[in-house]
């Protein structure tokens, strides 16, 4: 438990499997943690965070901007259209770019403004009606369409089922990524993020096991 615990693990999951010391980012996922901890893991000199609503987001990261350099923001949770301005001002990166019309919406605010967050595109590797994502069969059009709208595409994320083999998925993702010349892999958390490190993540994004349970309830 805690950045120290986690940092060490990650280290030795890319030594396990042939990786480069380093190559794997950690994001500290920090939805609905009590601010406090969030400060601590700060304070341990740590920059890279998720967050899965915009509101959220909007709410806490402004001030921590304020008092420390470099924060690294990522969003990974869902996107509406409607928020995909005050996302830009917000977030270096996002993880949930799962349609179309988001995609559109992106690229022309990527105009507006002059710069563009990292793109993830998010594939619903498990098929569940209940989560965002892409399917698996639509991802390679669609990896092509986020790219002729010269969106910043570094990767692919997915979301395992709860109750399946991650690691099936993991592979999955990871397929779907090289066929399509991606080298950024956003997947892994608390549960499953050596496994993930394993089958190529480059990015993990654990939060529970570097700040305690959640207290509030998450409807992610
Ligand atoms: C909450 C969340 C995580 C972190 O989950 P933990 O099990 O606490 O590590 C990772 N990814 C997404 C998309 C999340 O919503």
């Amino acid at each position: 438990m805690g950045l120290e615990d986690i940092r060490a693990r990650i280290a030795k999951a890319e030594t396990e499997a042939g990786r480069d010391p380093g190559s794997v980012t950690l994001i500290a996922v920090s939805k609905v943690q009590p601010l406090d901890r969030v400060e601590a893991v700060l304070e341990q000199g740590h920059r890279c965070f998720g967050e899965n609503r915009v509101q959220e987001a909007a709410g806490k990261w402004p001030d921590f901007r304020e008092r420390f350099d470099g924060i690294d923001l990522h969003l990974i949770g869902p996107l509406q259209t409607n928020k995909t301005r005050q996302a830009f001002g917000l977030f270096q990166a996002i993880h949930s770019v799962d349609r179309p019309k988001l995609a559109n919406t992106i690229a022309r605010i990527a105009q507006e403004e002059g710069h563009c967050p990292d793109v993830f595109i998010q594939v619903n590797t498990g098929e569940e009606d209940q989560k965002a994502g892409i399917m698996p069969a639509d991802a390679d059009a669609f990896i092509a369409e986020c790219r002729a709208m010269d969106l910043p595409v570094q990767g692919l994320m997915c979301i395992p089922p709860v109750d399946e083999e991650p690691a099936l998925h993991f592979a999955l993702l990871g397929k779907i990524a090289a066929r399509n010349g991606l080298t950024g892999l956003s997947m892994g958390m608390s549960g499953d993020f050596e496994k993930a490190i394993a089958l190529g993540a480059t990015h993990v994004r654990v939060g529970s096991a570097i700040f305690g349970e959640r207290v509030a309830p998450d409807s992610a």
